[in-house]
């Protein structure tokens, strides 16, 4: 196993069969020997930072049918929202007098968020808030659609591609919905010329080493800018609602690879990992992660966007979130920080001499 981190290190990536030995190969000692290497290469690339992005759960209504997705058209029990122009206005207003520099703008796909609305509303953000970065994470659209939402000053883009097996996908959607569609878009935005983030879930049903191991190959092809995984977790009114949790120990392992394989990389320990375990996010960070994403959403809708069951951090002010972050990020010696965060070789540093 030694020898195997050693060449990824080393390489910066391996081969499919490799990937799956080190995924099976898991033990304590390896785990650690992942998480220092990881966070030394973080520290080359980024310091102690750990950036801070602002999240709105802008809209909750989707008219896709995601398996493991609390937010899926077929949920009749999800109380939908959708926030106004200026209730989103108000969140990024209020975050910026706490000093966030990005806001995230994600929901369903939603149909009463035409592509023309989201376009004004980047505008809108942009121009009260010139010294912000907007990311936005609202689905599949086609190439016109993202090319006019980059035109309209959108500079990051998350789509997760939930898992690179088409098998897999397969089980995890509806027929409608294809692997493909989603690689499609995930190399338009990369070419129009987005920071992009793709993605999977840690332990989705009906998930192998196999396709980890393909995920993983995945991300070295595409070379994305932000990589968000998290552990699945099921929520009670979707088909998923009886399957096991993944597990925030292999999250964090991978969190570690992905750091590795990608030394750049801006990779969230996320709220799902949070969730999943007290300490996650920490863990996460002390693995090689470097960004936090803490909610703006108004309180009165935050139960609301139940992607899955028993999401942490829904009775809290934003204030109160910054603070509490705050102390878990420092409890790993690692430091706040609240500026734009980009991608290291958008920032003009000398990004490849990391090791
Ligand atoms: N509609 C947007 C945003 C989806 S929510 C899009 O399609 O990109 C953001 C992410 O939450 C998803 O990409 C998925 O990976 C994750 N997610 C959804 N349901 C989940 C669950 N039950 N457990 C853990 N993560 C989940």
């Amino acid at each position: 196993m030694r020898s195997l981190v050693e060449k990824l290190c080393r390489e910066r990536v391996l081969s499919e069969e490799e990937f799956i030995a080190l995924i099976q190969g898991r033990d304590p000692q390896v785990t650690a020997l992942l998480a220092q290497r990881a966070a030394a290469v973080r520290r080359k690339v980024y310091g102690d930072r750990v950036f801070i992005r602002g999240l709105i759960e802008f809209t909750n209504h989707c008219k896709n049918d995601c398996y493991y997705c609390g937010l899926r058209c077929s949920d009749r029990v999800v109380e939908r929202y959708r926030l106004s122009e200026e209730e989103i206005l108000g969140c990024c207003h209020r975050g910026y007098e706490m000093g966030f520099r990005t806001f995230v703008l994600q929901g369903g796909e939603d149909p009463g968020y035409p592509p023309e609305r989201i376009c004004a509303l980047v505008a809108r953000i942009k121009e009260a808030h010139p010294d912000c970065a907007v990311t936005l994470s609202v689905g599949e659209q086609p190439r016109e659609v993202y090319q006019s939402w980059f035109d309209a000053g959108a500079d990051r883009y998350l789509l997760r591609h939930e898992t690179a097996d088409g098998d897999h996908y397969g089980m995890l959607h509806p027929a409608r919905m294809k692997l493909g569609n989603r690689l499609r878009c995930l190399r338009d935005l990369k070419d129009i010329g987005y920071q992009v983030g793709c993605g999977f879930m840690v332990g989705s049903p009906g998930q192998r080493p196999a396709h980890i191991a393909r995920d993983l190959a995945f991300i070295h092809e595409l070379q994305p800018h932000m990589v968000g995984i998290g552990p699945f977790i099921p929520q009670k009114d979707t088909p998923f609602g009886k399957e096991k949790a993944g597990s925030a120990e292999l999250t964090v392992y991978l969190l570690s690879i992905i750091r590795l394989m990608l030394p750049n990389v801006l990779l969230p320990a996320t709220t799902a990992l949070g969730t999943i375990h007290p300490r996650g996010r920490e863990l996460g960070i002390a693995a090689g992660a470097n960004v936090c994403m803490p909610n703006l959403s108004p309180l009165a809708v935050r139960k609301k966007y139940a992607i899955y069951d028993d999401k942490i951090c829904t009775g809290d002010e934003a204030a109160e979130c910054i603070r509490c972050l705050r102390g878990r990020i420092e409890s790993v010696g690692c430091v706040m920080d609240m500026g734009r965060g980009d991608h290291v070789t958008l920032s003009g540093k000398e990004v490849d001499r990391y090791v």
